[in-house]
């Protein structure tokens, strides 16, 4: 099946009689007829449900499509993102290893990341998403776990070299974690350029309509833990925790990955998304092919019309022939990048403040990735305690607007950034 089609078809094929729509099963705990036949499942012989904590049907079907999107061979979903990126890592890093990873990444997984994995006492060596080979290769620690990047980094819009990344990554036996959110398996599938697990903020794009935080994760199957097993102990080793079960060897290369962290990370930490936000993330991916198609010609609209403005100072959007990131994104990127916009008004802060109050149609907003056009100026907002020269540090200038292009005509988007930045 081709991507448009298992956006509405994928993962769910309903029997003679059975539900089109995939059914809610509302339901913590599942019921059996004898102790034999559930002894069966926490033995991992059969599989099955138990409770809604670690799986649930609904929640299956949804992972299911997504991992049929990024071309995987198992997928769970996430609570939210930040579950996504914190489960993926985890379930290959413990106390006492190491991570390499883009230094532009999402806010929220760079102090996950550099804060709090590291009072678990997993380090990090951040790099610049544009570094080279060699500087790549100078990072790795015989301790590194695991290499992480996001295909078009959020809030920073770069472009991920992932072949280059994950040639890398390989070459020191570990895997590459891609969180694939902004650009959606529409644009990019980063397993087929070498990508080992794949993450996603369901909340963006994913879901689309702004309607319920979650996140999924996606394994390749082509990482070979047992190659590498002195490094991954938790996959290649009995876990204790669970009947002495040595994952890699049960589950092959396909369903270790998933198969650890939802019985070993679900179970313990248990961060799992409601089946009913995975009805809702699916009516989401329903449509998620037309909808991309749509945030990208408007992205690219209104990217070239704020280039040529005279009020604007500046603009990121790999979509813009003159953008750093060009070649990258027409490289992976081919069918449009996303309707993430950010740039600078001439005019500095305060022309920054004046245009955020005159726009109508795009609301203020900390979120991105939705139906509805929404909008943020960091240093009036959420970045709003620094001054103009850590801005500039941080890399969210005074000046800096982002600006997140929904679904509506893009005639009315332009005519209303128009007239925002008339008196800036
Ligand atoms: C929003 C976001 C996250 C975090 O996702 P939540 O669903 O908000 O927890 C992670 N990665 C990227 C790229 C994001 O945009």
């Amino acid at each position: 099946m081709k991507t448009n089609t298992i956006c509405v078809q994928g993962g769910y094929t309903p029997g003679n009689g059975e539900p089109r729509q995939i059914p809610i099963i509302q339901s913590t705990n599942f019921k059996y007829n004898t102790s034999e036949d559930m002894g069966k499942l926490f033995d991992l012989e059969a599989s099955g449900y138990f409770y809604t904590r670690l799986q649930n049907p609904t929640n299956d079907y949804v992972a299911a499509k997504i991992a049929q999107l990024e071309g995987g061979t198992a997928a769970m979903l996430t609570s939210s993102g930040q579950a996504a990126n914190f489960f993926a890592l985890f379930n290959i890093c413990e106390c006492g290893d190491h991570i390499v990873s883009s230094s532009s990444i999402y806010g929220g997984t760079f102090n996950l990341i550099a804060v709090t994995m590291k009072r678990m006492g997993i380090d990090v060596t951040f790099v610049a998403p544009t570094a080279t080979e060699e500087e790549l290769h100078a990072a790795f620690r015989p301790n590194t776990k695991a290499m992480f990047g996001e295909t078009i980094a959020n809030p920073a819009l770069t472009v991920l070299d992932i072949e280059l990344f994950a040639k890398v990554a390989h070459e020191h036996g570990v895997p590459l974690i891609v969180d694939n959110t902004f650009a959606t398996p529409v644009g990019c599938r980063p397993i087929e350029w070498g990508a080992d697990i794949v993450t996603h903020s369901t909340t963006k794009y994913m879901d689309g309509h702004g309607a319920g935080v979650g996140g999924a994760i996606v394994d390749s199957g082509n990482f070979d833990w047992m190659a590498h097993a002195d490094k991954y102990p938790g996959l290649t080793t009995p876990d204790e925790s669970y009947h002495g079960v040595t994952y890699a060897e049960r589950f092959g290369n396909a369903g270790a990955f998933i198969t650890k962290c939802t019985t070993q990370l679900m179970r313990d930490l248990g961060s799992i998304q409601s089946p009913q936000n995975a009805f809702l993330l699916n009516l989401g991916l329903e449509s998620l092919h037309v909808r991309m198609k749509r945030h990208c010609e408007n992205g690219q609209a209104v990217a070239e019309f704020l280039h040529d403005h005279p009020k604007v100072a500046y603009v990121n959007y790999c979509g813009l022939p003159d953008d750093p990131y060009h070649a990258l994104a027409e490289k992976y990127l081919p069918n449009g990048s996303c309707g993430v916009v950010s740039f600078g008004l001439a005019g500095g802060r305060e022309a920054a403040s004046i245009f955020m109050k005159n726009l109508k149609l795009a609301a203020i907003e900390t979120h991105v990735a939705d139906a509805r056009t929404c909008c943020l100026n960091p240093a009036s907002s959420t970045h709003r305690q620094m001054t103009d020269e850590q801005l500039k540090e941080a890399g969210v200038p005074a000046e800096l607007v982002r600006i997140s292009i929904g679904l509506e005509d893009i005639e009315d988007l332009i005519a209303d950034l128009s007239q925002a930045l008339e008196n800036c």
